[in-house]
């Protein structure tokens, strides 16, 4: 399942100590009222399911069993550690069956117990986010199981091998999917409602999880439901999947500069060096931009590192926003950003860098006092006019970015060869 994950907002005037100890009150107004509100629902489940549940053993060993698994599975991948931010986990392998085959108020309980887990075997994160994850995965799941109980009174048929239990098994498998994605994603679209609704939703690779974990869930029911000694040979091939699952995500976010989520220094060289390369083989053209925001020091100090810090988001998204899927971006460090131009000659490169810099321009970025704007400095360097290497290209653009500067900022060089200035602007 997803976990909860959004960008953390500066504290609120005034409660900037209350904040550091709680730090749900430092978030947006209308964030805190969803949580709470999604908090306390849960709490009502609770108190509803828990005292019209009828107890029985037979589903507590079941219930019990479950949660066994679930804990396993985090135990064998607590030494990978989890990456920050978005995580993807497939511990809906062990609360759908939860969900299909136990009465609601089992739903509720099931995430605290593997949240608490994670937060003290794998992360100690913000306690609310535990929190929140629990009480969004918890109502979920019990809305899925209510619909399904309602659909199939005696959920022991699930595992008789009949087609129209396994559907409706599939269809609330697919609705607690839908309801937890759509819970945390309006939770994060409440902490930063510049996000589009199509980011916090589904990508491609988010969707194809949730089928994953869809299909998972539903065979660990049926097998669950055939002989509760069946999990053992369900948890291996679960253990084995949300291993790779966690490998992969710590290998995106190992590439990913955390700030702004471009290419990291490290990552951008590997998949630059790869183009130059392949350009090299191909004698096909390519341009290496260097872009520097002008005079970000007093941003900082005008406004405060926090504002900086969405100034250099806002001009990492716009760079994004501006270029091909097949461009290279990544955030060199600090305040400067380079971007690689596949089969780009002296004209294209121009032509982009000087679409970026107007577009730079023309954003504003809110602050509490003021709408911060910056321009920036590009230095472009040609392959095989200004060299041959990415170490000659980046120290060509370096040159050229220090030149733009020179002549006042806000513009584009690209040195002509031999070189002798040149400015664009
Ligand atoms: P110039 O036009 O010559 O590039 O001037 P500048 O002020 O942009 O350049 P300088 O190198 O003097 O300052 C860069 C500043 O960028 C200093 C540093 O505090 C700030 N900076 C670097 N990384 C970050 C970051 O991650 N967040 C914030 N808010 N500031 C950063
Ligand atoms: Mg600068
Ligand atoms: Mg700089």
């Amino acid at each position: 399942m997803a976990a909860t994950s959004h960008t953390s907002i500066k504290p609120r005037d005034g409660v900037s100590t209350l904040a550091g100890r709680w730090p749900l009150l430092g978030q947006r107004r209308a964030l805190v009222a969803y949580f709470v509100g999604i908090v306390t629902l849960d709490l009502v489940a609770i108190g509803v399911f828990g005292a019209t549940a009828d107890f029985r053993w037979a589903d507590l060993l079941t219930f019990t069993a479950l949660m066994a698994c679930g804990a396993v599975c985090i135990e064998a991948t607590r030494r990978l550690g989890m990456p920050a931010g978005i995580s993807r986990d497939l511990l809906s392998a062990w609360w759908l069956p939860v969900a299909l085959l136990l009465p609601p108020v089992y739903s509720l309980f099931a995430p605290i117990l593997l949240q608490v887990l994670l937060q003290w075997r794998v992360r100690a994160t913000v306690l609310y986010r535990r929190v929140f994850s629990s009480a969004a995965i918890g109502l979920a799941g019990c809305t899925a199981s209510v619909v399904f109980h309602v659909l199939v009174p005696d959920p022991t048929v699930l595992s008789g091998g009949r087609g129209l239990p396994i559907v409706y098994a599939v269809g609330c498998a697919a609705l607690f999917a839908v309801l937890n994605t759509g819970l945390i994603a309006t939770a994060a679209h409440t902490a930063d409602p510049d996000t589009r609704w199509r980011e916090v939703l589904w990508d491609r690779e988010s969707f194809l999880l949730d089928v994953v974990e869809l299909c998972l869930g539903v065979v660990v029911a049926i097998a669950c439901g055939l002989n509760l000694a069946l999990l053992v040979l369900a948890l291996p091939p679960v253990v084995l999947l949300q291993r790779s699952l966690l490998h992969a995500q710590l290998q995106a976010a190992a590439r990913t500069d955390p700030k702004t989520g471009l290419l990291n220094a490290a990552a951008w060289q590997r998949e630059a060096d790869t183009e130059i390369v392949r350009a090299r083989r191909t004698g096909e053209t390519l341009a290496l931009l260097i872009v520097d925001i002008d005079h970000f020091k007093r941003v900082n100090d005008s406004h405060g590192h926090l504002a900086g810090d969405q100034v250099l988001i806002g001009v990492a998204t716009t760079l994004r926003s501006q270029l091909r899927d097949y461009d290279v971006v990544g955030r060199f460090g600090g305040e400067e950003f380079v971007v690689l131009l596949p089969r780009a000659d002296i004209v294209e490169a121009r032509r982009v860098a000087e679409r970026l810099r107007r577009r730079i321009g023309r954003m504003a970025v809110p602050a509490d006092d003021a709408m911060i704007t910056v321009t920036i400095s590009i230095g472009v360097a040609l392959m095989s006019v200004h060299g041959d290497d990415l170490i000659e290209l980046l120290a060509a653009a370096d040159l050229a970015l220090y030149r733009a500067k020179e002549l006042g900022r806000d513009r584009v060089y690209i040195p002509t060869a031999p070189p002798t200035s040149s400015d664009t602007k």
